[in-house]
Order: structure tokens, then sequence, then C-alpha cells
């Protein structure tokens, strides 16, 4: 199976670098050495391993440009955008820095009668990671930091078109002294990651990714009987009511649809809007979209970047006629696709989506936002809930109590209310339905791929 892993800079469809791919006797010397790394953290402190990463942490916090500049010159994110996420990387580590011993002390349970008991947790072995290119280090660090704290090693398959990003982390590794077998990027093809998948030395598979992703590696990890986590797409909702404060509704929806050039799982890819404010949210979101300025993501000036390559534009621009041809309508934008060699795309309004329409349940990754219309609560929900996917959305009300209500009976992960939905360190990330299982982040996210060992006496 041929793959290639090559960083084409994704606003000028320039090659920047490509890497040679890694050799089955190199997957075994890694494995080799992972397994290695579980056995000796084993009899290590996981403070120690805290120390390790917290050095880890303030590499990237020392040269943020530098780790910056590869996100934009490998998948097109604005350079603001791509300095937020190396910051993130750092917050995202700093937490597990700060927490992560403490998340796996022993709990006492002392409610059987005339018994004791604790559950203490360790380590089961190596944590295959197999990550998408929309956020390049987070996404690795969300699995690495919890994972390297407990004592689990990690393997990485990235996204094969960033390449530098996947390299860049590993080489951070080795310079702050991260122990060897802790963490290994690999560049390999998807017949080497079932077999990593059913090898004994790995115990576990975290995937963030398609839902078509999602479902080959958790059919693999299934067959082998190893624990899988899944953060898969999403058609969040972002639901603006009659009584909610314009302003903040439109700025929060612009951004959560196109930040990262709408390339997020938890972007706000359905508007829902209450017939009382639609028009006034519509002109809103049509002004703010029309200001974006399309360009090369090193620019100060741009304020949408490209797509993360040539064939997402492709991909996405044949989806949206997909969509056109199933009965909706462009309300808003230019279908047209930007000439020449770059992953432009205009930014796009659609209405009239319906669930007879083929594409309904499609996650469509870019800056193509839908709206609909709705008239009471309860259409909102109907609308909401009748998606294949689970992972997050927002409600726009100044009635917060009554939000928070109407948070309740969302069928995802997570909603946020007056504010856009991001990820913090400090509160579990993940979906239902098809947007996958397993939580991310927080104490939850270090408990995936533990041994949650009860001690009896
Ligand atoms: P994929 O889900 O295909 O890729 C995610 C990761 O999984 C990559 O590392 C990929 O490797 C790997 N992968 C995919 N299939 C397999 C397999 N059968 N065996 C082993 N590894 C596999 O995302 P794409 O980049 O292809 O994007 C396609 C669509 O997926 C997007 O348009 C979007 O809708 C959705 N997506 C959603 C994300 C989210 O966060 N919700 C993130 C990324 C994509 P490789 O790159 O080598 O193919």
């Amino acid at each position: 199976e041929d793959m290639s892993y090559t960083a084409i800079n994704p606003f000028n469809g320039e090659t920047i670098r490509e890497f040679p791919t890694t050799s089955d006797a190199e997957v075994e010397q890694a494995l080799e050495k992972a397994d290695y790394f579980y056995h000796t953290a084993k009899q290590q402190p996981s403070t120690e391993r805290a120390a390790q990463l917290e050095k880890l942490a303030q590499e990237f916090a020392a040269h943020n440009e530098k780790y910056a500049r590869l996100l934009t010159t490998n998948m097109g994110k604005l350079i603001t955008q791509a300095r937020s996420e190396v910051k993130k990387n750092v917050e995202f580590a700093m937490y597990y820095v700060k927490n992560g011993p403490a998340a796996l002390k022993p709990i006492p349970y002392n409610n059987v009668p005339e018994k004791k008991a604790h559950v203490e947790f360790s380590s089961i072995g190596a944590v295959l990671s197999v990550e998408p290119w929309n956020f390049p280090y987070t996404q690795i660090m969300r699995v690495f930091a919890p994972n390297f704290i407990i004592g689990n090693p990690v393997l990485l398959k990235h996204a094969s078109i960033v390449p530098e990003c996947a390299q860049a982390f590993e080489d951070a590794c080795n310079k702050v002294g991260i122990p060897e077998g802790a963490f290994k990027n690999l560049f390999i093809n998807y017949n080497q990651v079932n077999r990593i998948i059913a090898d004994p030395r790995v115990q576990g598979v975290a995937l963030t990714g398609s839902e078509n992703a999602g479902r080959k590696i958790a059919a693999e990890a299934g067959k082998n009987l190893k624990k899988s986590t899944m953060e898969l797409g999403g058609t969040d909702v972002c639901i603006v009511l009659n009584d909610a404060d314009l302003k903040a509704a439109v700025d929060g929806a612009v951004s959560a649809r196109l930040n990262n050039s709408g390339q997020v799982c938890t972007a706000a890819k359905r508007y829902i809007v209450q017939s009382g404010i639609y028009d006034d949210f519509l002109a809103g979101i049509s002004t703010a979209f029309a200001a974006r300025k399309l360009g090369d993501p090193l620019d100060a000036q741009t304020t949408l970047g490209p797509l993360s390559s040539k064939s997402a534009q492709k991909a996405l621009h044949e989806q949206v006629e997909k969509v056109l041809a199933g009965g909706a309508q462009v309300l808003w934008g230019d279908t047209s696709l930007p000439q020449g060699p770059g992953a432009l795309f205009n930014p796009l309004i659609i209405s009239g989506m319906t669930p007879e329409n083929p594409m309904y349940d499609t996650e469509l990754f870019g800056p193509v936002a839908q709206i609909y219309k709705a008239e009471t609560e309860k259409e909102i929900l109907k609308i909401a809930n009748n998606s294949c996917y689970g992972l997050g959305g927002a409600i726009y009300s100044q009635n917060i109590a009554h939000a928070k209500e109407l948070a309740s009976h969302i069928e995802t992960g997570q909603v946020a209310i007056n504010q856009p939905l991001t990820s913090y360190p400090e509160l579990p990330f993940g979906g239902v339905k098809n947007s996958g299982y397993g939580r991310e982040l927080s104490e939850m996210g270090i408990h995936e791929f533990v041994n949650a060992k009860t001690i009896l006496n």
C-alpha cells in the first residue's frame, strides 16, 4: 500500500518536504522501545513524568512562532490562530502536569459491609493515537499528556498532510528529554496501523477524525479487544432564541463557523434561529461573512485562510453541489471555486436543507453555514436532535436559566451558552451517537486508558 507523507502549502500548492515512510522493522523497534518505557515507567512516580511534561510545555511556549508557522504552512491555519493553538498545546500539557498525578490517586471504597477496599489506577500498555490535521499539535497533546502521566507509551499515526507538525512534536519530546519509547511518530500506512492495533504490546487506540475513519479503526480495535476512544465529526447547532443579544450571537456564530476555515469538529454547522430575530441575525452574519478577507494565512490581514489541501477543496465543492442538487439553496455567497494552485474556498450560507436531502447528515468541513428558521422551541429541538451526530452545540439567549434547561434536551456531549463552544483542559470533551464515544481532557480523559484495579481486604 502506497502512502505519502508530504507537506504541501495549501495556499500556494508548493511542496515543502516529503518524509520517508516508516518500515515494518522500524515499527517493531518502536513497539519494543514503547514496551520498555511501559515497564520502566511502572517503577517511577508519575510526578517525575509530570516534571518532564512541564519541560515539553516550556519548549512549545518558548518557541511559539516556530511551531505556529509549521501549522500555517502545512495545513493553512491563519498565523494568529496557529499561535493560539501552540498556546493551547501548552495549556493542555500544563493541566496534566498540575492535575495528572492527583487524578491517579487511589480511591477508597469502604461501602462493602465489614470489608475495606480501594481502587488504584495503573498503566495498561501502549496507546496508538490516530489524529487529523485540523489541530495538529493539540490533537496529539490531548492523548499524549494524560497517557504519559499514567505511564502509557504513545505511538502516533498523524494525518499524512501534516508530517512536519508530527515530526516537530517528536523532535520537541526528544529535545526536552521525554524518555525514549514514551512517544514515537510513525509515518505508516493503514495496514501497519491495523497490525499495531493487533499487537499485544498495544492496549488502546485513540482516534480523532471522520466517522468513516472511526468506523474502521473502532472495528479493528473491537476485533482485537482493545479499548478505544472515538472523537468523530459533528453537525453542531448554534441556536439563537428571540431574546438573544444579537451582536453576541452574530459574533459567536460567525467565529464558530469560520474559525480554522470551518474545519473544526465542534464548528457551528447549523444555525437554528427563532423567527423573531431571524432577519436581523441573517443580515448580521451575511455582513460578517462578507467582511472576511480570503487569502494567505501568513498575512496578518487575512481573516479566512485556505482549506487544508487541494483535495479537501475539491471534496467540499462536490459536497456543496450535491447539497444544492438535493434541494437546498444558497442564501448568501459565491459557489464558484477560486482559481489558482491554492485551496481557497468562498464562504457560503445555505438554507432549505431538509431531512430528505441526501446530504442532510453530512459534515461539511469548511466555511459553509446552514441556516434554519424555527417558530417554537419544540421545533428548534426537533431540528437540533434530528442528526446522526451528537458532538456539541451552542445556545444564545439572555435568559441563562432557560438556556440551561434547553441545553439539557440537546443530544450532544457538550453545549455552550452565549459563547462559541471550545475545549478547556479542565472540562470533558466528547460526543454521543455517530460523534463517537469516550472523553478527552479533564480527569475523565486520564481515566480512559487505565487499569482501575480493585484491591479488597
Ligand atoms: P480522516 O478521518 O480520514 O483522517 C483522520 C486520521 O485517520 C488521519 O490520520 C488518517 O490518515 C487516518 N485514517 C483514515 N482512515 C484510516 C484507516 N482506514 N486506517 C488507518 N488510519 C486511517 O480525515 P480526512 O483528512 O480524510 O478528512 C475527511 C473528512 O473527515 C473531513 O472532510 C471531515 O468531514 C472529517 N474530519 C473530521 C474531523 C473532526 O475533527 N471532526 C477531523 C478531520 C476530518 P491519512 O491522513 O493518512 O489518511
